[in-house]
């Protein structure tokens, strides 16, 4: 469109020129009176409309006046009011609306121009056909920044979708897969296999000693811990296998398309066991943890539910097996389930209804042979199971809370058992009973002591309480309070199964403790497989620290011996005297007037 215009169309051109005000006013106000959209428009809105019909009927007159179309500086002003629009929501129709009365404004205004002007009809012609061209050019433009406009609106609401999606399906703290995301992938699987006999593996892998980790190091730790095992399982595993966290310190693997499968899931499992035992110092200090794994292998048809289960039980028996190892799952481990189902029933009852029983061993001082002390060990005289072993009741009533009163139980029956002892002549025998963390949690522990020392008329000092390693590290500073409460009150305290735990000498020493009883471990072999030399160095140690030694699990006489070499005070094991109910106590006479001059030898640090 260049060429000379004519004097008529350029005449035509200023007369437009001045009348662009009042083009956008007529514009803005048929526009307002006829919108699809009811909210009334905003400032901006009205703003960027004028400016539109301002520089749209510039244009026209710049090209009726010059005979060449605006500069692209101009043109692309045109588009501002689409994009503004876009973004206020206005909608498409109502901007095609304002356009076609700007066409209308605009050719109407011409019109009046030319007839006012007389202009030739080829100019009016020339003006209202730019006009026509002007404002299509002009609504494609808007169309287009309409179209740009709800594309990215499109893709943001998918990405908010997807985040929402992966969020349903993932876990916050590691982005791992969560338990849903991973049942669903384990159902596919099942029947993929089913299909294409295909063998896959679920493992199941739980953070040993997690929760200690939580109460030592604090839970930031523990989340940086999470994070770091996450990171690490995903490294050895590959890249199809699903790893998945099921929420505390609970991981799920999926490793499908395996071709020896037995072989391939445990060497899986030991990876991940090699990995997860290198120390984590993602937080400053360094953590040391094991997994535990449970393996299930896909059959056909299996419920991805029962799967996990199995693979569960098959880690619960690496735990129980002891710890940072793995277990292929077998169908017994049912039955260990519904036994220990069976066992936290009828554990609600067991105190009532007087099934429950204590056996003693004796502890014997090493120089004398003489018996300081009663151990009190549990038994649970099941009415259909028979007897059940502490080792497998007592981590339940642990986990139900019902070691609460099953330890109030054994240190009454064993107090008042040991003044029984006291009032027969054996005025210097103690009694030592075992205590659970659970118990030294519960806020009327100290309470419950006092009152059954008083109710007992037995010395606080021949009441021994013994409190395993792990508990004493773990509990933190809850144990601590309640260590010295006891101590207040003049009761002793052993460390039991020492040296398999993590504590070091040096810390115990800070704790109220008088006794430390050496771990079984350390003693069996003593004398043949076993070097004296650590226990030795133990004893040493403890006696410089002013702890009395008890070795536990004596069960030879060339243990025996070197116990005594080692310079340890106390001992106790089947050698000198196996774990018995006080009836068969009797027949054998452990407490019988035969020991009764060597146990008088005896001087007890009280
Ligand atoms: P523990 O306190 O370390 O008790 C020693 C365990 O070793 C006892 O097992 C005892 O029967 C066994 N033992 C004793 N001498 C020998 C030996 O020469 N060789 C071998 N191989 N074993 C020996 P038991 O009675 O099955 O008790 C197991 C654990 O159950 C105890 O370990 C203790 O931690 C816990 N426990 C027992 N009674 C109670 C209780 O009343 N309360 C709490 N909280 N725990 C208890
Ligand atoms: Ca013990
Ligand atoms: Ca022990």
């Amino acid at each position: 469109m260049v060429g000379r215009p004519s004097e008529s169309a350029r005449s035509l051109g200023l007369a437009l020129r001045a009348r662009c005000e009042e083009i956008a006013a007529d514009v803005l106000s048929r526009w307002e009176k006829r919108r699809s959209d009811p909210t009334p428009a905003t400032e901006r809105i009205r703003d960027d409309v004028r400016r539109f019909c301002r520089s749209g009927t510039e244009q026209i007159a710049h090209y009726l006046i010059h005979g060449e179309t605006a500069s692209a500086e101009q043109t692309a002003s045109q588009a501002t009011p689409g994009r503004a629009a876009a973004n206020q929501s206005v909608m498409l129709s109502d901007l095609v609306k304002m356009h076609l009365y700007w066409r209308d404004v605009v050719v109407e205004v011409l019109g009046e121009e030319a007839d006012r002007l007389d202009s030739d009809p080829g100019a009016l012609e020339l003006a209202v056909r730019a006009v026509r061209v002007g404002s299509d050019s002009a609504l494609v433009r808007v169309a287009k920044v309409f179209d740009a406009h709800r594309a990215l609106l499109q893709s943001q609401l998918e990405e908010e979708q997807n985040r929402l999606s992966h969020q349903a399906l993932h876990d916050a703290l590691t982005g791992l897969p969560n338990r849903v995301l991973f049942l669903e992938r384990l159902a596919t699987s099942i029947e993929v296999a089913a299909r294409r006999s295909i063998h896959s593996a679920v493992l199941f892998i739980d953070i040993d000693r997690f929760k200690s980790v939580n109460d030592i190091a604090g839970h930031a730790a523990g989340d940086q811990l999470l994070i770091g095992v996450a990171r690490r399982l995903r490294e050895v595993l590959r890249p199809a296998d699903t790893v998945a966290r099921l929420g505390g310190d609970e991981f799920v693997v999926l490793c499908e398309n395996l071709y020896d499968v037995q072989k391939e899931a445990v060497a899986i499992a030991e990876r991940v066991c090699a990995t997860v035992a290198e120390p984590f110092s993602s937080t400053g200090t360094e953590l040391f943890t094991s997994a535990s794994i449970g393996i299930a292998f896909v059959r056909p048809g299996d419920d991805p539910h029962v799967l996990v289960a199995r693979a569960d039980s098959a880690m619960y028996m690496a735990k129980q097996r002891g710890r940072s190892r793995w277990e292929l799952y077998h169908p017994d481990f049912d039955e260990r389930t519904t036994r220990r189902a069976e066992l936290i029933n009828g554990m609600h009852r067991a105190v009532d209804r007087g099934e429950l029983v204590l056996h003693y061993q004796p502890v014997k001082d090493l120089a004398s042979g003489g018996v300081v002390a009663m151990e009190a060990l549990l038994r649970w005289a099941h009415p259909s199971l028979g007897i059940v072993a502490p080792t497998e009741f007592i981590p339940l009533a642990e986990e139900t809370g019902l070691i609460v009163d099953i330890g109030r139980w054994v240190l009454t029956e064993a107090a008042t058992q040991c003044a029984a002892w006291r009032a027969e002549g054996y005025e210097r025998i103690g009694v030592a009973v075992n205590v659970s963390g659970r118990q030294l949690e519960d806020p009327g522990f100290i309470h419950d002591v006092q009152a059954v020392l008083e109710a007992t008329g037995l010395p606080a000092s021949a009441l021994s309480m013994e409190i395993t390693e792990s508990v004493i590290v773990t509990e933190g500073s809850i144990g601590h309070e309640v260590l010295e409460d006891l101590q207040r009150i003049g009761v002793r305290l052993a460390i039991d199964d020492f040296g398999i735990g993590y504590s070091s000498l040096a810390y115990l020493t800070k704790l109220p403790v008088h006794a430390l009883k050496v771990d079984r471990s350390f003693i069996a072999g003593l004398g043949t497989a076993q070097d004296v030399s650590i226990v030795s160095a133990m004893v040493e140690l403890a006696h410089k620290l002013g702890l009395e030694v008890v070795a536990e699990g004596v069960e030879t006489e060339a243990e025996l011996e070197q116990l005594k070499v080692a310079n340890c005070d106390e001992a106790q094991g089947f050698l000198l005297g196996r774990p018995a109910p006080l009836d068969v106590l009797r027949e054998r006479g452990v407490l019988g007037p035969d020991r009764l001059v060597a146990r008088s030898l005896v001087e007890r640090a009280d």
